[in-house]
């Protein structure tokens, strides 16, 4: 279901890349999770997924006229303007895909937060607001590719807005706030540069990715591009049953998430795994319950079981681990370990 722009290569004929896709799948069933975190290489086609999951979510309703599309059935999250338009009278609304917005490396804070033109304001006595990237990522996914080379202020007012949901832009005694409620996606090559451990602990989940080492895996990845790449309509229409399927899963496990119970003994292992691991604070353990209630309603289950939180362990935690001099192992063969102790196996 793309609405009139280009044909975006469908989330079901992605092959691989479980770790990422079920990520994704969390964040888009509950997106309080917050962003995803993604490590690898190059040429994996880490944008793609994204672009991916976006093209398979239901289009949003939005008003007609809203610079930041706001949801007409959300009065809480409306913009000033939605809620003046609101007094005159019902308000018009449209379908629109779920947007996806690209953040580009060296890109300017006006541009991101939006421009307040205070020679109007002052002239005029009109507040002339120009938003940004995070107005048109409003509701939808903000990708950002190679986030360790954004810069740090940048990437610190990033995270702050996509934890408030609000844009707060003030230039001189002026002004202007709109909501943008984004799930930030950031790709990062650990090789080019590290990112700061706050940084690491803001992000929901993460995951790693490699160039596939399994031949057979390889060679469908290359049809799949070569057949996408000669008629992409044909492909897209040849996939759509399934990612209407995928749809209709994620569409039904945002409506039964809220409703999903987890039991004192679920909360403590996840608990007991967080300690062995020694991460800091109760964000990680907060985010490991959220991911894993979020991957057992994607699942049609109505509890949250020791299953779960062992599948989606690796994604919350792995990028909040400390570094421990005494233990060189590797991020997933600490969590490993540790998930074998904390839960059995
Ligand atoms: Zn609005």
């Amino acid at each position: 279901m793309q609405s009139g722009t280009r044909p975006i290569f469908p989330f079901s004929a992605i092959v691989g890349q479980d770790e990422m896709k079920l990520a994704l799948i969390c964040t888009a069933v509950d997106p309080s999770i917050g962003g995803v975190l993604v490590f690898g290489d190059r040429g994996t086609g880490k944008s793609t997924a994204i672009r991916a999951l976006a093209a398979l979510l239901p289009p949003m309703h939005a008003v007609v006229g809203c610079r930041y599309a706001c949801d007409p059935a959300d009065p809480d999250a409306w913009c000033t303007e939605c809620r003046e338009r609101a007094v005159g009278g019902m308000l018009k609304h449209r379908s629109i895909p779920v947007p996806v917005v690209d953040m580009p490396l060296g890109v300017t804070e006006d541009r991101v937060v939006g421009a307040l033109d205070l020679e109007r304001a002052l002239s005029q006595g009109v507040k002339a607001f120009e938003p940004g990237l995070l107005a048109r990522a409003n509701r939808g996914f903000l990708y950002i590719d190679e986030v360790n080379l954004l810069e740090d202020h940048l990437v610190d007012l990033l995270i702050d807005v996509a934890a408030s949901g609000e844009n707060l832009v003030e230039r001189e005694g002026l002004s202007v706030r709109h909501p943008a409620r984004f799930v930030l996606i950031g790709s990062g090559n650990p090789e080019e540069g590290e990112l700061r451990p706050q940084l690491l602990d803001r992000f929901g989940l993460s995951v790693e990715i490699s160039t596939p080492n399994e031949l057979g895996e390889r060679v469908t990845i290359v049809k799949r591009r070569d057949e996408f790449e000669r008629d992409k309509v044909e492909f897209v229409a040849k996939w759509e049953k399934l990612d209407a399927a995928m749809r209709r899963r994620i569409v039904a496990a945002r409506k039964r998430v809220a409703s999903i119970s987890t039991p004192d003994a679920v909360l403590e292992s996840a608990a007991r795994l967080c300690m062995q691991l020694g991460t800091d604070g109760l964000r990680a353990e907060l985010t490991l319950m959220r991911a894993a209630r979020a991957l057992a309603s994607f699942e049609q289950s109505e509890t949250v079981s020791v299953g779960h939180v062992r599948r989606i362990a690796a994604s919350a935690l792995r990028h909040r681990l400390r570094r421990d001099p005494l233990d060189e192992s590797g991020s997933a063969v600490r969590i490993d370990r540790a998930v074998h102790e904390a839960l059995g196996s």
